[in-house]
This record gives C-alpha cells, sequence and structure tokens, in this order.
C-alpha cells in the first residue's frame, strides 16, 4: 500500500500514519487539527523527514501539531490585514506601485506557520470572471509598477492559466515588473517543467522570490529546479520566516543563505514570523533574531544578508528590524572624519 502511495502528497492524518511519520494513536487528535488548517506534504519534503528525529526541522515545518489549536489573545485571523487593503477580490494593494494579485489559495504544501493559514486550502481562489476582474483593476491604475503574484502559491496553477495571467500583464505597459512569489521549486521541484518555464515567459523583468527556510530544503532536485528557471533568465531572489526549532541558529541560519547563494539565489527578506492563529511555538523574540542577524553579518558576504523584517499588524507594512551595527558616537566620528577628508580633496 505504502509503495503503491509512495510519490503521492500526504493530505490526511492517515496518509502520514501510513508514511510512517505520524504515530497511530496521535492520528485522531492530528484530525481536529487538520479540519482548521490544510495538511499537505509533498513526496519531495516528505523524503526529507527524518521520522527518528522527534525535533526534525522539515517535519515542523510540515507535519500538524496539537499546539496549532493554542491561539493567544494577540493572534489575529488576517495579521498582516490584507483584508484592510483589498479593493477587490483577489487584489491587495498596500503601496501605491504596487499591488498583490491572488489567483489562487492553494499551495504544494501547507506551512505549519503560515500567516494566511486561514485562507490557504480554503474555497478562495478566483473564478475566471474574478481575475479578468482582478486583472482589470490592474489595468485600470497606471500607478502600478510591480505586480506581485502570490496566493496561495501561483506555481501550483496549471501553465495554460499562468501563460495567461503572465500575458495579460506583460501586455499593460505601466506595469513593468513580476514578481512570483513560490514554495514550488523546493518543495515540489518537478513542477519546474518546461511548460511553466514557455509560461513564465516575458519580455517584462520577472522576478521569482523562491520560500525556503533550512539548507536540507536545497535538494539536488530542487537545486537543478533553480538552475532551470536561472536558465530562462528569472531572476531569483529568496525569502525565508525565522523559525524556532527550523533554523534559529547561527550554523543553520548561515548554512540556510550560504545554500541560497550557491543556487544563484539572492536572499531577500528574512521574516519575523507573524501574529498567525496558533503559530506561537514558531516566534522567537526579536532580540533573539537581530542577534542571528548580526552573527550572519559577521560571516558571510554581502550577497547572503537578507533583510530581516516584521510586518506591522493592520496593513502598515514592513519594517526592517534588524539589528544597528553602529551606535550614535561612531557614526557622529565617521562623518567627522570624513568632513576632514573632504576638505583635504
Ligand atoms: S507555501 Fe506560502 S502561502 Fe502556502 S502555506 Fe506555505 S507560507 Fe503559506
Amino acid at each position: 500500500m505504502q509503495a503503491d502511495n509512495a510519490r503521492r502528497t500526504s493530505t490526511t492524518p492517515a496518509h502520514l500514519v501510513e508514511a510512517g511519520l505520524v504515530p497511530p494513536e496521535q492520528a485522531a487528535a492530528l484530525e481536529e487539527v487538520v479540519q482548521r488548517y490544510a495538511l499537505s506534504v509533498t513526496p519531495a519534503m516528505r523524503d526529507l523527514i527524518d521520522p527518528a528525529d522527534p525535533a526534525d526541522p522539515i517535519a515542523r515545518q510540515f507535519l500538524p501539531s496539537p499546539a496549532e489549536l493554542n491561539s493567544l489573545p494577540e493572534e489575529l485571523a488576517d495579521p498582516i490585514g490584507d483584508g484592510a487593503r483589498s479593493p477587490i477580490k483577489g487584489i491587495v494593494h498596500r503601496y501605491p506601485d504596487r499591488v498583490l494579485l491572488m489567483p489562487t489559495v492553494a499551495c504544494a504544501v501547507y506551512c505549519r506557520f503560515c500567516f494566511r493559514r486561514e485562507v490557504v486550502g480554503g474555497p478562495g481562489g478566483l473564478t475566471v470572471d474574478e481575475l479578468d476582474a482582478a486583472l482589470g483593476y490592474i489595468r485600470d491604475t497606471p500607478a502600478v509598477w510591480e505586480v506581485i503574484l502570490t496566493g496561495g502559491d501561483p506555481l501550483v496553477l496549471s501553465p495554460r492559466r499562468l501563460a495567461d495571467i503572465v500575458g495579460a500583464l506583460s501586455a499593460m505597459s505601466h506595469v513593468q515588473v513580476i514578481r512570483i512569489h513560490s514554495r514550488v521549486p523546493v518543495v515540489a521541484p518537478e513542477r519546474v517543467t518546461d511548460d511553466l518555464l514557455t509560461a513564465l515567459a516575458t519580455d517584462k523583468a520577472l522576478w521569482l522570490s523562491v520560500h525556503a527556510n533550512h539548507p536540507r530544503e536545497f535538494t539536488a532536485e530542487a537545486r537543478a529546479a533553480l538552475a532551470r528557471l536561472a536558465h530562462a533568465g528569472i531572476a531569483l531572489i529568496g525569502q525565508s520566516v525565522l523559525l524556532k526549532g527550523v533554523n534559529d541558529t547561527p550554523d543553520t541560519l548561515e548554512a540556510l543563505m550560504r545554500a541560497f547563494v550557491a543556487t544563484r539565489v539572492r536572499p531577500y527578506y528574512l521574516h519575523h514570523p507573524d501574529l498567525a492563529p496558533g503559530t506561537g511555538h514558531f516566534r522567537p523574540a526579536i532580540t533573539e533574531g537581530q542577534e542571528l542577524v548580526a552573527h550572519l553579518r559577521g560571516r558571510v558576504s554581502g550577497l547572503a544578508q537578507p533583510t530581516y523584517v516584521l510586518d506591522i499588524p493592520g496593513g502598515h507594512g514592513k519594517s526592517p528590524i534588524g539589528p544597528v551595527y553602529l551606535d550614535g558616537d561612531t557614526v557622529a566620528d565617521w562623518r567627522g572624519t570624513r568632513h576632514d577628508l573632504r576638505h583635504d580633496r
């Protein structure tokens, strides 16, 4: 039975029991979690989990836990305020020059810490008419310079649907940049096919923001998928979430950033976890995050430095929260020196 299903995505606690990742006696408790928050573990991620390690960082990201049912008072169903900034279904317009376009709420995997966990895996994807209306909003808003396709994971859409969206955006003269946020190249690298690459072909600048949180996610298959994307001329940037028990040690974070750069993915954002319901067990203190980022600064090149950011609840957007490297006196001293040097020129 398990051999027949070995390449099937696990979407129920019973599948996880069958794969040897969850003891049978835990299945009933996990059913309750999965009723609330969707479950999906791709074969690529399932293969990476060490069932003998109770602290496995891959398992922690994708296997449900009863801790998810413990919501804290400060946690919010919509922690970054998407709803407050949505002028039309499928669009979030938070900054003047860019919009989020969310054609699907499906993902290849459902991360247990996801900030949109109340939405992903549900029925909120756009119908054909709703997608047309969302594209119409962008077409009618000349200030939009960059469109960020997110969701959900846009790369789970069929190449035909993706090609339609990329084609429609490419035809809008004011849209100069198309950015796609995806976990697919890492968690389901087999989806990076020639058809997908053809669907992403455009004369506009297309940036793919690849989400990965642990160096082990960079399997040979994932590295090959990223190489295919790079060879297709797609600019690759990386985003990660700082997660307790996954990547909150200096060595792991450093190895993660090196893995990004070695696969031609420039680290972009390191997100402090948002206040999503039932995710308190993933959130380190911001001071811990700042120490980790300071450590990174001392160990790896500038290419491997992400910006550590916090999304301010209520739709206010991202704020950099990285450590301060120079105190006011040091900067004042430097300014004085600089001033003198200018006079010397
Ligand atoms: S892939 Fe992204 S949107 Fe989907 S569950 Fe993970 S973090 Fe959330």
